[in-house]
């Protein structure tokens, strides 16, 4: 369990004043050209050693993306592009950080952008954050007016700009190519890669982009050390993680937690438990809606990081967990998903375009119980061939739900074909 002195987002559910005066008060923006004159090597190695994760969804060593930027000047203006798309169904942990906390977002802005020696930084939101955008550009213009951003930032002597982009609402654009390409102005179509973005990114130019929860712990790592960061969680899984719990349990809530937690003490401590019990628990999908559920029986001994949740062909996701109890209709629900991912698919790629289609058809004939029971197999093998094969994750993303459903959930699927089968025969004796 996460000690209150551990806790990074004091202000997540906005008691307090999220202005700069709160801020301040809760200790951001303390120190920071102290910080800026130990040098970008420094900023980065602090940010290895404390062994975050990158907190969108993927799970990459942030430090060491850092560090892809290139080491030489060759003239090309870099930047830094913060991901605060969140359009994954079930995450809304972004949100908080930007309507409440938005001063650590700006202050990590900061910092990574001059770890990286980028000048600028745009904060790319989704086109839906209508209320968040307002809050978060009222904190730059108050940050601005308080001399920490723009010309000699924060008196560190680095100059620094943030601009704050507004999205359309297109679930694509979270991809981040496809996020840079709708930031240029053109279509939110995910590109080949390579080039990764380090090499060439926002307008050709050596660009990071990170998740807004990346960027918002690192001042916070650099104040009180890489230690402290990785001393929290299991080995390779450090830190503090926001997660967003929703569904089926008393309280549904964004919480502040250790990585690693066990998935029931989650629940139980900070839900008030699942409803009607922890026995009426069907499944859980531990990390927005596009990494496989789990079953009941699994959740027991879940532990909640990268590395658990991967062992058992999950994800940690963007830890937003949607646990369903046995009221849910698990194989209409994934149908849904199904029907999500096709919706949002750009169609740039056949397998996606053509597959995500396809397998939302297979699973609308599951739910009716219209399938034969030779589909089920057809399904797996096809989302099998989407997996991996496509330009963004957007085809594994259609894929995997699927896939969590058939591997725990083949019973339930088998009985709804076989009951439809003896219905039509009684109705026709
Ligand atoms: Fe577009 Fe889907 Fe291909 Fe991604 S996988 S590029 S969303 S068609």
């Amino acid at each position: 369990m996460l000690q209150d002195s551990d806790r990074i987002f004091t202000n997540l559910y906005g008691f307090d004043d999220g202005g700069l005066a709160g801020a301040r008060r809760r200790g951001h923006w303390d120190g920071t050209a102290g910080l800026i004159a130990k040098g970008p090597e420094w900023i980065v190695e602090e940010i290895k050693q404390s062994g975050l994760r990158g907190r969108g969804g993927a799970g990459f060593p942030t430090g060491l993306k850092w560090s892809f930027m290139p080491k030489s000047d060759d003239g090309r203006p870099r930047y830094l592009v913060v991901n605060a798309d969140e359009s994954e169904p079930g995450t809304c942990k972004d949100r908080e950080i930007m309507r409440h906390e938005p001063h650590t977002l700006l202050e990590g802005c900061l910092l990574a952008g001059f770890a990286m020696r980028a000048q600028s930084a745009y904060i790319y939101i989704r086109g839906e954050y209508v209320r968040e955008r307002e809050l978060l550009q009222a904190a730059i213009d108050e940050a601005y007016d308080a001399g920490l951003l723009g010309h000699n930032a924060a008196g560190s002597g680095w100059n620094f700009e943030i601009f704050l982009h507004h999205g359309a609402g297109a679930y694509i654009c979270g991809e981040e190519t496809a996020l840079l390409e709708s930031l240029e102005g053109k279509k939110g179509m995910p590109r080949m890669k390579p080039p990764f973005p380090a090499v060439a990114g926002l307008y050709g130019c050596p660009t990071t982009v990170n998740n807004v929860e990346s960027i918002a712990v690192a001042p916070t790592i650099l104040r009180r050390g890489a230690q402290w960061f990785a001393g929290i969680g299991r080995p390779r899984n450090s830190g503090t993680k926001i997660f967003a719990v929703s569904g089926h349990v008393n309280n549904p809530c964004v919480v502040e937690e250790a990585m690693s937690i066990p998935l029931r003490e989650l629940i139980d401590r900070h839900c008030g438990g699942v409803r009607g019990g922890w026995d009426n628990l069907k499944a859980v999908i531990p990390g927005g809606s596009s990494v496989p559920c789990l079953p009941g029986g699994l959740c027991d001994e879940a532990l909640m990081d990268f590395d658990w949740l991967a062992g058992q062909k999950s994800g940690l996701g963007t830890a937003a967990v949607i646990v369903m109890d046995k009221s849910t209709d698990i194989v209409r629900a994934i149908w849904r998903l199904s029907k999500f991912y096709k919706h949002e698919s750009c169609g740039q790629c056949t397998p996606c375009r053509e597959g995500a289609g396809w397998m939302m058809r297979v699973m609308q004939r599951l739910v009716t119980g219209e399938a034969e029971l030779e589909e089920i197999d057809l399904l797996y093998e096809v989302s099998k061939q989407v997996e991996g094969h496509t330009i963004c994750a957007l085809g594994d993303a259609a894929a995997w739900p699927i896939q969590g459903l058939i591997r725990h959930f083949r019973d339930d699927i088998e009985a709804r074909i076989r009951n439809r089968k003896a219905d039509l025969k009684a109705a026709a004796e």
